[in-house]
């Protein structure tokens, strides 16, 4: 198994006068502004975080498919062994009674989605990583802007990256007629570490993701290293994902008001799920669910929901202000490429300032073209895909075209 390897920040040898003059802020300090600050420090720019948090980001608690874009920046630097995922190796699906009805070797890569994020944040200088840093507005010039900070601060800058995700303030102060439009149904979310189930679901998760097809639904479930970074099996946690429709105009705003009476948008952290939902959902589970998934289900007192959402920007590029990751298109979750997509803005972003000599307004014009293409592509996918398991309820055990990859199927 991969080592998930701790890393410290280390001081990095300076680019060109050029580079060292010119001044990249980055608003939102999640994975897509991270990796979007550590390769354009590491091409000689003068990159800082402006992150909203107080403290540093708390994981929502669960795990991420790992696509080959969303590590790149360490097996780039340190090859294979610096990874921050595990691999499993079968793609399974289940029927109700628990039994193997479709089974494919397919490699896949997974971990937390903190893991991915502390390695990042690891690597970045802290005294540049500005938490409770608002961004409420910026001001732009001719080859500059100036970002506006909610305590009153004021930042110069040559660019402003947004990275502030799928509520954006950037995108609404930009874009205000562009919101997310909720797609209808959600995730529920559970994560149990893997001593804990029976030996025969620890045995059908050893090396294999494993699905079950339901009536307008789906469920998946999969190993993740454990905060610790262990990845051997009986270390490992174990993570589901149940996507449950709630349509809109009452039963899904009555889901997203909490506990506490409080109404969320996006997510439902863990605790704050009224009991009378959680118990129609462990219900249901009984009902509908094989065994294994069950029991991971079961064992999750405390589970999330995590609303699924579409949003496509058609503008990404705002003079020397853009819009990046989840800011600018979120996608659904089912080729496993929300993450993959904020990674591949910041890496073409980089290959775009290198392509033209690091001219910001020519790098900026072609790095939109791409991006917004291959967001409109992916966001198309999941669109579809989502269509199928959720609406029309034609998504098959085994499906061949059901498939992660942020490009296309498998890639
Ligand atoms: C705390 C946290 C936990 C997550 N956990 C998971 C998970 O377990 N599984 C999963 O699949 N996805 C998770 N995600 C979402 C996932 O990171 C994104 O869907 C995807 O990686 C795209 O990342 P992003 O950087 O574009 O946006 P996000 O990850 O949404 O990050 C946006 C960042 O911008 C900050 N921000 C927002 N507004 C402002 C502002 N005005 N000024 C400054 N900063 C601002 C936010 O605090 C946040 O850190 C999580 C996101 C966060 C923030």
């Amino acid at each position: 198994m991969d080592p998930v390897l701790r890393r410290g920040w280390s001081t990095r040898r300076r680019g060109s006068e050029l580079l060292d003059r010119k001044r990249i802020l980055v608003a939102g300090g999640s994975i897509g502004g991270l990796t979007t600050a550590l390769l354009l420090r590491d091409l000689g720019y003068d990159v800082e975080v402006f992150e909203r948090s107080s403290a540093a980001l708390e994981e929502r608690g669960t795990g991420i498919v790992v696509l080959p874009i969303t590590e790149r920046y360490f097996t780039e630097r340190g090859g294979e062994d610096n990874r921050v995922s595990l691999e499993l190796s079968d793609w399974t699906y289940v029927d109700q009674t628990g039994a193997v009805i479709a089974a494919e070797a397919d490699h896949f890569r997974f971990s937390g989605w903190s893991t991915i994020y502390q390695a990042l944040l690891a690597e970045f200088d802290p005294a540049r990583y500005h938490l409770r840093s608002e961004m409420v507005g910026f001001d732009q010039y001719p080859d500059g802007v100036t970002l506006r900070l909610g305590d009153g601060r004021r930042i110069d800058g040559d660019l402003l990256i947004c990275a502030d995700g799928l509520a954006s303030t950037a995108r609404t102060l930009l874009l205000p007629e562009v919101q997310p439009k909720y797609a209808g149904y959600v995730a529920w979310r559970a994560i149990t570490p893997e001593a804990d189930l029976s030996p025969e679901t620890q045995a059908l998760l050893r090396d294999a993701m494993v699905y079950q097809v339901l009536e307008r639904s789906h469920i998946l479930a999969y190993a993740i290293p454990d905060p610790d970074g262990r990845t051997e099996p009986g270390q490992r946690i174990i993570n589901s994902v149940w996507y449950r429709n709630y349509p809109q105009g009452g039963p899904f705003e009555s889901l997203m008001i909490g506990v506490d009476g409080r109404r969320r948008t996006g997510t439902m952290p863990p605790g704050t799920i009224r009991a009378e939902f959680l118990d129609e959902m462990w219900l249901a589970a009984d009902d509908l669910l094989a065994p294994q998934l069950r029991e991971i289900v079961a064992a999750c007192r405390e589970p999330l929901i995590q609303a699924i959402f579409d949003l496509e920007t058609p503008q990404m590029v705002f003079g020397r202000v853009c819009l990046l990751g989840d800011a600018a298109f979120a996608l659904r979750p089912h080729v496993a490429a929300g993450q993959a997509k904020a990674c591949a803005d910041a890496w073409s972003l980089r290959s775009a300032l290198v392509e033209v000599d690091h001219d910001v307004d020519g790098a900026l014009a072609l790095w939109e073209g791409r991006q917004l293409t291959l967001g409109r592509t992916a966001s198309a996918r999941t669109q579809a895909m989502g269509h199928r398991s959720q609406v029309t309820g034609t998504m098959t055990p085994g499906d061949p075209t059901w498939k992660f990859g942020l490009w296309e199927p498998g890639n």
